[in-house]
């Protein structure tokens, strides 16, 4: 098996019998040369281990690998996808492993060698719960270089949103504290087989090597978790549980304690965390 003779994917699909799964968010990119701009976005892969995750039947899989990704490690959970992506191992030799399993469950740095980056076309069930994970790592920075990642769009927006925007809230912060975030592409349903209900986009986010803000991640979590569970409330009420003075707190970090949570910025976050948890001689 070679590059060449690799079968065109409706061809891949139809032999191994890979009718999709709502269950596992089955909705596959067959047109190579999406995947190929997708491979394109997450930047230059020829010095860097991907680990994607749900590579299904392997589109995406081939346009990491023909982008030059050094290795590329796949974790899918569906075994029936397991053939196809034997071809393409095959054609690719000593590039890709496949481990067959649930993402959640399994450790991939085991089998990966920085630098690292990541790039999948997340199954949607689980693809909120797997960029809260990469981003709040027991230490900063994280095992990725970067993050190119396939979300609904309205979940890309919400990764993105700036303040005063309907979709700004905790994901907004958590992103844009400690990467640089960016929408990089924007596919309809059509783009996918069988259409989603929802459009979808893909976000590129970078890695900063520092916070942009110092805070203590565990401070500032429960803060922005405070302000966005009740985001029509004005600060002084939302986080009145966080401390017994904190309408001066508030002013101290430079924000009105009748404001609303999705009126302040990244900034003002920080700075109001390091009031409320003053870190040792600083
Ligand atoms: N990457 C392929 C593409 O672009 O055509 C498939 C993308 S499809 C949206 C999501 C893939 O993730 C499916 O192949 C599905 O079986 C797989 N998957 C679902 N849940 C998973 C999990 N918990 N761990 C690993 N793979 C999972």
């Amino acid at each position: 098996m070679s590059i060449d003779s690799l079968p065109p994917l409706r061809e891949v699909i139809a032999t191994h019998g890979l009718a999709a799964r709502k269950s596992l968010g089955q909705n596959f990119l067959l047109d190579l040369n999406l995947t190929a701009r997708i491979a394109r976005a997450a930047g230059d892969l020829s010095a860097c281990d991907v680990l994607e995750v749900g590579p299904g039947p392997g589109g995406l899989t081939r346009g990491l690998l023909a982008s030059g990704a050094r290795r590329v490690l796949a974790i899918e959970k569906d075994k029936r996808c397991l053939p196809a992506l034997a071809e393409i191992a095959a054609a690719w030799p000593g590039r890709l492993q496949v481990i067959e399993g649930d993402a959640l469950q399994i450790d991939p740095l085991a089998h990966l060698t920085p630098p690292i980056r990541v790039v999948s076309n997340l199954p949607y069930n689980v693809g909120t719960e797997l960029l809260v994970r990469w981003l709040t790592p027991p230490d900063w920075p994280p095992f990725w270089e970067s993050l190119t990642l396939m979300f609904q769009r309205e979940v890309a927006e919400r990764i993105v949103a700036q303040p005063g925007s309907k979709a700004y809230g905790r994901l907004a912060i958590l992103a844009q504290w400690r990467t640089q975030a960016q929408i990089v592409l924007r596919l309809p349903p059509e783009a996918f087989t069988p259409p989603p209900k929802v459009s979808s986009a893909v976000v590129h986010l970078t890695r900063l090597n520092a916070p942009r803000f110092p805070a203590d991640p565990g401070v500032l979590s429960r803060v922005v978790a405070a302000g966005f569970n009740q985001r029509r409330k004005m600060l002084r009420a939302s986080l009145r549980g966080l401390a017994p003075d904190i309408e001066d707190k508030l002013r101290a970090a430079g924000i009105a304690p009748t404001a609303r949570a999705e009126e302040i910025g990244l900034e003002q976050f920080c700075a109001l965390a390091r009031i409320l948890a003053p870190r040792r001689g600083g």
